[in-house]
């Protein structure tokens, strides 16, 4: 008997919202599923004060694709937004990312030789060995002075972990720059949708049949009937009911705030705590990702928490051990008969947007040429 859908997406995030519009695109039939009451996974922004409060953390577009520029633009205008997040470390501020500007203010220089000079100085104790962990990679990348204020303290919250115990990937996302360049990013595009994420969701899965408050692996025998083929967003080990035993995430706890007749609480949309004096590790105001001018003000706190099955898992811990056990995980996965899976839960990946929009577009053109 012929199934009612060609497709059921389960989780209506970027990966799943991409793969349904593009299926839907190509004539397929596709039913969106979703637990939480909402689409767009953790992109999606609440409105509040006519601000896009971004719910699950911020999220700033960027990307060296031009394709996937061009793509999310299809969608959506976005804003000239620069993501240039400042850090206060017990009330010092620095800017971010490490460029001539962090260096200048705590060395009390002004060129990028003497800049280097000092970098070099303070990565001697290194001995010149190829970095293993986070802590090394920091300290070859900034020197020591830059480790144990900006670094140290602030990986050790996001990650629950020493540094020495992190792979070196982690701080590798961050760039190092001798020009006074406050920009967070290297990436060629970058900005926030103007009007928030919600209208890429929606405008994907404007003609897609949507189900919320839906889990499915509660509801696998329901769902699973009515469908050729799944997709699966959610956690790879969940899926598998951890019979392998559970890979390692770490979770947030979002503090948001609306101050009423407050017109601009820190000046920026991104400062970054990086000491163990708070135990956020930033805080977001959420008007300055949009220019917003309104007389008053959201800001949220971001919790690092330990991962545990009541919570939301938002970054995978992509360590040695976790990355094996992930394999592991895929080996089941490719014997799974006609199950997907994909995004950052079922990839297991610190992905950023754009390399999930990738990732689901790669998925796609791999579906329709089979
Ligand atoms: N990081 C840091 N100090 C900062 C900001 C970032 O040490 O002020 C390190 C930290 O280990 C973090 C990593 O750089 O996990 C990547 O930071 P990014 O801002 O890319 O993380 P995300 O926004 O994805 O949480």
């Amino acid at each position: 008997m012929d199934k009612k859908y060609d497709y059921l997406i389960v989780g209506a995030g970027l990966f799943g919202a991409t793969f349904a519009y593009e299926m839907k695109k190509n004539g397929k039939k596709c039913l969106v599923i979703d637990r939480r009451n909402h689409i767009g996974g953790n992109i999606y922004c609440e409105k509040i004060k006519d601000i896009n409060v971004h719910k699950y953390g911020a999220h700033i577009f960027h990307t060296s694709n031009k394709a996937i520029w061009d793509y999310v633009n299809k969608f959506v205008e976005f804003n000239n937004y620069v993501n240039s997040p400042i850090a206060n470390y017990k009330g010092e501020i620095y800017n971010l990312p490490f460029n001539m500007n962090t260096f200048s203010k705590l060395w009390n220089i002004a060129t990028p030789s003497e800049a280097q000079a000092i970098i070099e100085e303070q990565k001697k104790e290194l001995k010149g060995k190829t970095p293993s962990n986070l802590e090394e990679q920091a300290i070859s990348l900034v020197g020591k002075d830059i480790y144990q204020k900006l670094i140290k303290e602030y990986t050790e919250k996001q990650w629950g972990r020493d540094c020495k115990e992190l792979p070196s990937f982690i701080i590798k996302r961050l760039p190092v720059r001798f020009t006074y360049n406050n920009n967070y990013f290297n990436d060629r595009y970058q900005g926030i949708p103007i009007g928030g994420y919600n209208i890429i969701i929606q405008k994907m899965l404007e003609r897609c049949t949507v189900e919320l408050n839906v889990d499915y692996l509660k509801e696998k025998d329901k769902y699973r009937s009515l469908a050729d083929k799944v997709l699966y967003t959610g956690m790879i080990d969940e899926y598998f009911d951890y019979c392998l035993g559970k890979l390692s995430y770490r979770s947030l706890r979002f503090e948001t705030e609306v101050l009423e007749g407050v017109e601009n609480y820190q000046g920026n949309a991104v400062v970054n705590y990086t000491s163990h004096e708070q135990a956020y590790t930033r805080i977001i105001e959420h008007k300055h990702f949009e220019f917003g001018t309104g007389p008053d003000t959201v800001i949220t706190r971001e919790y690092p928490i330990d991962w545990n099955p009541n919570e939301e898992a938002y970054y995978p811990v992509n360590d040695e051990k976790n990355n094996q056990l992930f394999q592991k995980y895929q080996e089941l996965a490719k014997k799974e008969e006609k199950v997907l899976f994909g995004g950052r839960l079922g990839h297991y990946k610190y992905y950023d947007m754009d390399k999930v929009i990738e990732a689901s577009l790669n998925l796609v053109e791999q579906e329709l040429g089979e």
